[in-house]
């Protein structure tokens, strides 16, 4: 009687910590991972690669045409329905290429690099 005892709590020890380990590895984020805030098809890619500066845009795009890679574009996220982005491609995450470049108060017009959001346009 005692043995099955012992094995009965050897079990739901066991399943316990499998549990646990599972809920666990649920939370983690794979970095190669990507999806918007709707968080409905994440996609396995390739890279992401942050442009700050055109030149590391230009690079990647003539890199991954030679390579015959898929590129998608990425700005805040905030977009819905996980259709963004390609499966094995490179994502370019545009948040840093942000800049103003010019501002014309008269006229009211502004040129701003292609990440640049509303919030960066209002902290101007
Ligand atoms: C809670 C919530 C509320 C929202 N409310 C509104 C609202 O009130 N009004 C409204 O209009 N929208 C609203 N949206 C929709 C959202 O603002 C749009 O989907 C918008 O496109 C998100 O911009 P993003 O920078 O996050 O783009 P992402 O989600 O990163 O990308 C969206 C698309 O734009 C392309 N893209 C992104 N950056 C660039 C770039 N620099 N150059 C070329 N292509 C690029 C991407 O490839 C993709 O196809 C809302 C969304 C959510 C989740």
């Amino acid at each position: 009687m005692k043995k099955k005892l012992l094995a009965f709590a050897l079990c739901i020890g066991a399943y316990a910590a499998l549990f646990a380990y599972s809920v666990h590895s649920d939370q983690k984020t794979d970095t190669s991972e990507m999806t918007d805030v709707s968080r409905l098809m994440p996609v396995k890619i390739k890279q992401t690669v942050k442009g700050q500066e055109g030149e590391t845009l230009i690079d990647t795009v003539k890199e991954a045409n030679r390579k015959n890679i898929k590129i998608s574009i990425a700005g805040a996220q905030h977009s819905m329905g996980g259709h963004t982005y390609y499966e094995d491609g490179i994502v370019l995450d545009m948040t840093g290429y942000n800049k103003i470049l010019s501002f014309d108060q008269e006229k009211k017009t502004i040129r701003v690099q292609s990440g640049a959001t509303w919030n960066d346009i209002r902290n101007t």
